[in-house]
């Protein structure tokens, strides 16, 4: 397969409109897939881990080869499907390295949405030949003609070059493979150059160890070549290399041109680095541009409900770390929740996601902290980064030994029918937003308008309930993205919680002054609902410094547990009992207060 005949592209979209579905119909057509059909409902083949199905979010960008003929000639096609949210900007980014050219599909009945836009930018700052499609055509609510509009006006491209598809009924497909050919220009490499492959995805194989996705830049590459790590300095001998067709499947060699999959004697995840080129030993090649990393923007402490499984939790966390390598890990320990660790994501979604997989995958039960942002504090002589509120300078130093704190802020975009613009209006205000602004989407007078609203925001107010409360308030509508912004100055106090009068580390949170009275009473009430009562009265207070700013009291409990059940049955008396049993089997004394770690689980998971 030479050059010519090799083209590299990626399918770009917001979330839903239909990216999966459309790569499942080109694997088909060129013969990759049989057509599957389970229970009516197509099955998603890039989409390979469970939560991905149940979610329909792509989390792993996933790459396809498949081969079409053309006009007599012979095609390689490399899909690199891409995921579809905002947490995962920096995986589109990646996949898009390695591509010449995108598909950029529209929902026709939806229209152009927040990251339409966002991943649109980004494959045309990196030159690539961009497709407009219109998807789902078939649906009695598709727009083709208002939507083409939005396609030219927002992005400024030839209505001319829009396709019009069906992804579902598999109608237009056939003129997707023909753009991709005729429109997106083939990979520029030299056979004859030094050996420069790009490396853009990597994953654990448990039989073969590290299998790691390439971009061959220049020159080839088999079997037994000896090759050196750009970044690293580490070397390696080839075992395998294929293509992902879409499994797996061996080849003699990776050509000029081709993506593909490379098995080294690379043992650890940690020693892919994404973006890393790889030369021959003895050839040394100038590094490709690589990627800047992975940044958590959203810290959680995470900790096992039953203490002593901390090792089986750390286990887990550590091998499906090497899955996603966007996570990171740091041992972290808590006076209420013992050993535990901090982990970094890349947004709240993420995090989700990663605590479902470390549920599906290593049934275990966790207990997650409060999520926090990284803010920067901001000392007479240095910076310092907090991720954990227990670090956090006490209000008492903030304007004496620290000079300021700065928390992140993100450029947001929310894209929304007209008629709800005053709600999402109201919805950034009470979010802290600033330097509001807007535009019309369609032009002309279109009944139901679509309206961009811009604003700045601080990320920890988006890590929270944003997203919820945009889709609610927008009856599902709205649609939103967000980059970053950059730190800014702000009113910021860590609020503790104290039982009886002592602090309790796990639930301490950073709050804006303006927000923490509403904070601290909210807080002080879902604590009140969920302690068991003691034998003696409890306070519970949040306090900012020394300053208490919410209570409630706890009332003392009688001592005989089932004095309150009368007339009860003997055996629902008993199992009371044996319930307390096991309950003080796990309970934790804080102060003089008993509390099961149960509780942790309820005051944090409960929103
Ligand atoms: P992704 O999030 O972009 O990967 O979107 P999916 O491929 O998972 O599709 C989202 C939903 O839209 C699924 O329920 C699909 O069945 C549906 N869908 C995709 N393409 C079409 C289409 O052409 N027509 C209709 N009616 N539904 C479609
Ligand atoms: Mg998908």
């Amino acid at each position: 397969y030479p050059c010519e005949v090799i083209r590299n592209f990626s399918i770009i979209a917001h979330i839903d409109h239909g990216k999966s579905t459309l790569a499942d119909r080109l694997l088909e057509l060129t013969g990759t897939i049989q057509r599957k059909v389970t229970g009516g409902k197509n099955e998603q083949v890039l989409d390979k881990l469970k939560v991905e199905r149940e979610r329909g979010i792509t989390v792993k960008a996933q790459t396809a080869s498949m081969f079409h003929e053309s006009m007599g000639k012979n095609y390689l096609l490399n899909l690199i499907d891409t995921p579809g949210h905002v947490d995962f900007a920096w995986e589109v980014s990646r996949s898009l390295a390695a591509c010449q050219g995108a598909l950029l599909l529209v929902d026709a009945s939806q229209g152009v949405q927040a990251q339409s836009i966002s991943v649109f930018h980004n494959a045309k700052e990196r030159g690539l030949k961009i497709i407009p499609v219109l998807n789902k055509i078939d649906l009695p609510a598709a727009q083709p003609e208002r939507i083409a509009a939005q396609v030219q006006s927002t992005f400024g491209l030839d209505p001319s070059e829009i396709l019009y598809v069906s992804a579902k009924t598999g109608k237009g497909i056939e003129e997707v493979l023909d753009a991709i050919i005729k429109r997106i220009p083939p990979p520029v490499a030299k056979a004859s150059a030094p050996l420069r492959a790009f490396m853009f995805d990597s994953f654990y194989d448990k039989y073969r160890g590290v299998i790691s996705l390439v971009n061959i830049q220049d020159g080839t590459l088999q079997k037994g070549d000896k090759i050196v790590s750009c970044h690293t300095r580490k070397k390696y001998e080839i075992m395998e290399v294929g293509l992902m067709h879409p499994e797996e499947v061996p080849t003699k060699s990776l050509n000029p041109g081709q993506v593909g999959y490379i098995a080294c004697n690379m043992k650890q995840s940690s020693e892919a680095h994404i973006g890393d080129t790889i030369h021959r030993l003895g050839e040394p090649v100038e590094a490709l541009a690589g990627f800047q990393p992975a940044k958590a923007m959203v810290f959680a402490g995470v900790y096992p409900i039953d203490t002593s499984d901390f090792p089986k939790l750390e286990e887990s966390i550590n091998r499906l770390t090497l899955t996603d390598r966007s996570v990171t890990v740091q041992r972290e320990s808590s006076s209420a929740l013992g050993q535990g660790c901090r982990l970094g994501f890349l947004g709240t979604l993420h995090m989700d996601v990663f605590r479902q997989r470390l549920e599906d995958e290593y049934d275990a039960n966790v207990i997650i902290t409060a999520p926090t942002v990284p803010y920067k504090v901001i000392y007479r002589d240095r910076e310092v980064m907090v991720s954990n509120p227990t670090d956090f300078p006490d209000i008492g130093d903030i304007g004496i030994r620290v000079k300021e704190v700065q928390e992140p802020v993100v450029k947001a975009s929310i894209i929304v029918p007209e008629e709800y613009f005053g709600d999402m209006m109201e919805l950034c205000y009470s979010h802290r937003a600033e330097d509001l602004d807007h535009r019309y989407l369609d032009s002309g007078a279109a009944s139901s308008s679509r309206i961009m609203l811009n604003a700045v925001i601080p990320l920890s107010e988006i890590v929270t309930d944003f997203f919820d409360q945009l889709k609610s308030r927008s009856s599902g509508f709205a649609s939103f993205d967000y980059e970053d912004a950059g730190y800014r100055r702000s009113d910021l106090a860590k609020m503790t919680f104290l039982l009886n009068g002592k602090p309790v580390d796990a639930l301490a949170l950073i709050v804006h002054r303006s927000q923490q009275d509403s904070v601290g009473r909210e807080w002080v009430k879902k604590l009140h609902k969920v302690i068991p009562r003691q034998l003696f009265e409890v306070p519970i207070q949040a306090a900012i410094g020394k300053k208490v700013i919410a209570r409630e009291t706890l009332k003392a409990m009688r001592a005989d547990v089932t004095a309150g059940l009368y007339g009860g049955h003997y055996e629902r008396k008993m199992k009371h009992l044996e319930n307390q049993k096991e309950g003080k089997r796990r309970m934790k004394k804080l102060g003089k207060v008993d509390l099961p770690q149960e509780a942790f689980f309820d005051i944090l998971s409960n929103k």
